[in-house]
């Protein structure tokens, strides 16, 4: 049997989760809120609360630290994310994963679409999968649409290593773990990607570990 959804009203949650104040708790996979479709935001939280909740999703990604947080990520089903790189790689990286920093933005009930064919494939990670890492080849360049925190309309083409972002954030709202799109024969631990995997590109571990690239 399944066990009951929580039926208190999302605002009324939201401000029991936020009363503690400081870095939001982050839900792991396993955790059904993470697998369910969100809810589009429409208003639910007002907007001093959802100021508030935005906040206390910046200052949990700055915590982790993470490049990304989805608000199913702390276990709240709204169409809500935030992202900031401030890309702290040396230049080599940053060239190749085309890694150039992203300021701080909210995205409200965003969707992407691939622009061109052209894939990527890098080592990735996920919050809510901690310890790990995997190749994911996505697309090189997304369209995104959607709104900012204050409905203001949102259009954008992301390229580089802000359209992983884009898309991994965009994924948790569908419900989607990175993992769902990975290669797993190159799953491997954050010790092992920084004692061997540390290059720019994954060639030498498709090849070591037995995956394909694009
Ligand atoms: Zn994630």
């Amino acid at each position: 049997m399944a066990p009951p959804r929580d039926d208190t009203p999302l605002a009324e949650r939201v401000e029991e989760l936020l009363a503690a104040g400081g870095p939001l708790p982050l839900v792991a996979a396993g955790r059904p809120v993470l697998r369910r479709a969100t809810v589009p935001y429409d208003g639910q939280l007002g907007p001093a609360l959802l100021a508030r909740f935005v906040e206390a999703l910046r200052v949990t990604m700055h915590a982790a630290p993470g490049v990304g947080l989805a608000a199913p990520q702390v276990g709240v089903e709204l169409r809500i994310a935030v992202i900031e790189d401030p890309a702290p790689v040396p230049q080599e990286v940053a060239l190749v994963r085309g890694r150039v920093p992203q300021p701080f933005r909210v995205l409200v009930n965003p969707v992407y679409e691939p622009v061109g064919t052209a894939r990527a494939a890098f080592f990735e990670g996920c919050l809510s999968v901690p310890g790990w890492q995997a190749v994911v080849a996505r697309h090189a360049e997304v369209r995104l649409r959607g709104a900012d925190e204050h409905g203001r309309a949102l259009d954008e083409v992301f390229t580089g290593w802000p359209a992983r972002i884009v898309q991994h954030e965009t994924d948790h709202l569908d419900g989607t773990l990175y993992l769902d799109r990975a290669e797993l024969r190159s799953l491997s631990t954050d010790e092992a990607v920084a004692a061997l995997w540390a290059q720019p590109a994954p060639q030498a571990a498709a090849e070591a570990l037995g995956f394909e690239l694009p």
